[in-house]
């Protein structure tokens, strides 16, 4: 596939500080890529070398092919929607979905049409043309915002949390909305968001930023069960990470040893394993919805014996806090509805399948 965007070695520093340390990434034509990070690791920053607001101090951006150094922000084929809304507060919704078409010189007659199209695309009511932007729903005048940035065709669309200031049942609808509109649309999204539910979702692929780096990038199956460390493990949804010692490693896998574990044969197979794993600490992963309670005679590949220490409804499922004996706190997920359910202070037998686990190093 032919990369859209591609990102080469970007460099970015405010004063002493560096916003953005080398970052590299290729994005494919009609992807939607998530970009998700702790507050500060530059995801904005980077939006904005790419959308042409700011220039890169070292680094190349090229957009479908072209080099982007020293192209300002308003002729690049991008178009960028921010959490704030920016809309012209004294133009109506047609007015300000025209408004980047009024700049390109073009005809009013092409304008209205293509004004009518957008306002089609995000499923506003006509009527809503001649309307200002405060006698619409914050919902409604974020479509209008995307409508706008969607109506001069860019081939790249940076989202810069547009849906973080929306209420919860008003995000999911446009989420929904996001999604509808990339696949209609074809054109390519880069989307940074706080919500990893959000993330997983809408992209395609998720990039995961964390102090002015890239620390993976994937789909949200490798960025869930194949995480590159500790940090993405974390960062994306809740996890248990099982302190363990590999006492071997060859190219079929690994075997290994835990206080905590008790392993039907002791090994790993290198599907399971991250690369650079050797010989020495080790974290063994498992997501809390992988792993089940046991009944007495029940085996399983891997067990665990643990105390429940505390349980949160969640509606459809049940979360338990339990303890090992060697002192390891876990999270445990099983449906509301399970036969086996479990009471604080219950002694379990948690089981787990090998498939289900992954291994990395302790430092990533
Ligand atoms: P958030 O999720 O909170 O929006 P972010 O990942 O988008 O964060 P950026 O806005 O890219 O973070 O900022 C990265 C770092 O650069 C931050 O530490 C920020 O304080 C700093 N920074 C950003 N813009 C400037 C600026 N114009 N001048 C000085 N420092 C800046």
């Amino acid at each position: 596939m032919t990369a859209i965007l591609d990102i080469q070695d970007v460099r970015k520093s405010y004063g002493a500080h560096q916003a953005l340390k080398g970052v590299s990434l290729s994005v494919s034509e009609g992807e939607f890529i998530a970009l998700v990070g702790p507050s500060g690791c530059g995801k904005t920053t980077l939006l904005k070398q790419i959308a042409g607001f700011e220039e890169p101090d070292q680094g190349r951006i090229a957009i479908a092919g072209a080099d982007m150094a020293g192209v300002p922000a308003a002729k690049r084929p991008t178009s960028m929607v921010f959490q704030r809304l920016a809309l012209f507060p004294h133009m109506t919704v047609a007015e300000n979905v025209g408004f980047p078409l009024k700049l390109r010189k073009t005809q009013p007659g092409e304008i209205r049409k293509r004004v009518g199209q957008m306002i089609e695309l995000m499923q506003l009511k006509t009527d809503y043309l001649t309307r200002f932007p405060r006698q619409l729903s914050g919902g409604e005048q974020q479509r209008v915002a995307l409508a706008r940035s969607m109506v001069s065709e860019p081939k790249l669309l940076l989202l810069d949390e547009p849906l973080s200031a929306l209420d919860v049942k008003l995000k999911k609808v446009l989420q929904a909305e996001l999604k509808r509109l990339h696949r209609s649309v074809g054109v390519t999204f880069v989307h940074v968001t706080h919500d990893l539910e959000e993330a997983m979702m809408l992209a395609d692929r998720i990039c995961v930023m964390r102090d002015g780096a890239i620390l993976q990038l994937g789909t949200p199956a490798d960025i869930y069960y194949r995480p590159a460390g500790s940090f993405v493990a974390g960062f994306i949804g809740e996890t248990n990470l099982m302190p363990i010692k590999v006492t071997a490693r060859d190219k079929s896998g690994l075997v290994y040893r835990s206080a905590d574990i008790a392993d039907i044969d002791g090994r790993i197979a290198s599907d399971f394993v991250a690369d650079g794993v050797g010989q020495g600490d080790a974290l063994l992963m498992l997501r809390p919805e992988l792993l089940r309670v046991l009944g007495p005679e029940e085996k399983a590949e891997g067990i665990i014996g643990a105390e429940v220490t505390e349980m949160f409804g969640k509606g459809g499922t049940v979360q338990y806090r339990a303890r090992t004996r060697g002192g390891q706190n876990l999270v445990v997920e099983i449906p509301g509805t399970s036969s086996l359910p479990m009471r604080i202070g219950d002694k379990v037998r948690l089981g787990f399948a090998k498939k289900d686990i992954y291994v990395f190093g302790p430092g990533a």
